[in-house]
């Protein structure tokens, strides 16, 4: 019987104390064998199909899966069935249990001496919090390793045919997050307003007006391609085509609800060729 303790604040799942084999906390020489590990695990961006075999393996491996929201349920069913499901309903930078409660969950597991799993949305590495958690994870002498995902940006690029990278369009891209602790987040607006650009913008909704204002203000074209991507891998994703300059119209008129990422200098590769189609007509 998986239990899960409901305490203010606090959540906690003693089914593995109970099924693992002698004391669940370490003790003596056997300390490496009862202690609890820690993998912090990239979920990919939402299809399935798209998580590793490493982070299937950890899945399934898991006396406790610790997930964000953002992890679907499908990616949920591959955790090995007696495995303790918690939601840590942390949903990029949006509201959800505070950092340092689900630090102190996950150290609280681990001492336990459960194999934990914290799943994350796409790469734990991007926009992750990953460094808050290893920070806890490692202040308590617990071991850790980490198992990338598919990150957004890699799997929206996809869903529209380009590449992130393009010889002689973009030696670079960068990945920018809308959002940080003080609001919408400040970047170097003047070299992301130039011809050429390639940025990836999580957790880019809310901020779409404000991203464009600091780029047409730094001098962007407002004729430059912007592509949104909802729900990315999922059947329910939609792309949107626009420009700069008509983004927060046309965001607000589409009302993604799913998590999107914003490309800013990508338009899908098939708008991208009627777009050069009409300029070379209207020359
Ligand atoms: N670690 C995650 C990002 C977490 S921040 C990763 O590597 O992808 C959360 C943001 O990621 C969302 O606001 C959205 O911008 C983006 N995102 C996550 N999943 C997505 C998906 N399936 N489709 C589009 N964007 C997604």
């Amino acid at each position: 019987m998986v239990m899960v303790i409901y305490g203010e604040n606090f959540l906690y799942c003693a089914h593995h104390e109970t099924t693992r084999k002698g004391s669940a906390m370490p003790s003596g020489h056997d300390t490496h064998f009862h202690t609890g590990h820690v993998v912090f695990v990239g979920a990919g961006p939402g299809d399935p199909d798209l998580l590793t075999l490493k982070a299937l393996r950890a899945l399934q491996g898991a006396d406790v899966v610790i997930h964000d929201r953002l992890v679907s349920r499908d990616i949920l069913d591959l955790a090995a069935p007696d495995a303790c499901l918690l939601d840590a309903g942390k949903q990029g930078f949006g509201p959800g249990m505070a950092q340092d409660d689900i630090n102190a969950l996950i150290v609280r597991h681990a001492q336990g001496g459960a194999q934990v799993v914290r799943l994350k949305g796409g790469d734990p590495t991007v926009f992750g919090r990953l460094d808050e958690e290893i920070d806890a994870v490692t202040a308590a002498h617990l071991t850790w390793h980490v198992v990338p995902g598919i990150t957004a940006a890699s799997a929206s690029v996809a869903a529209i045919g380009q590449s992130l990278t393009k010889r002689g369009r973009n030696a670079s891209v960068r990945y920018l997050t809308g959002h940080d602790m003080k609001g919408f987040a400040d970047h170097d607006w003047r070299t992301l307003a130039r011809p050429g650009e390639v940025a990836a913008i999580y957790m880019g909704k809310k901020s779409a007006r404000f991203i464009q204002g600091r780029l047409i203000m730094h001098g962007a074209d407002r004729a430059t391609p912007v592509t949104v991507i909802e729900n990315a891998t999922l059947p329910s994703q939609r792309v949107l085509s626009t420009t700069l300059d008509r983004l927060p119209a046309d965001l607000s008129a589409a009302e993604p609800t799913g998590p999107a990422l914003t490309f800013l200098g990508l338009a899908p590769r098939a708008a991208e060729a009627a777009l050069a189609q009409s300029r070379q007509e209207l020359a």
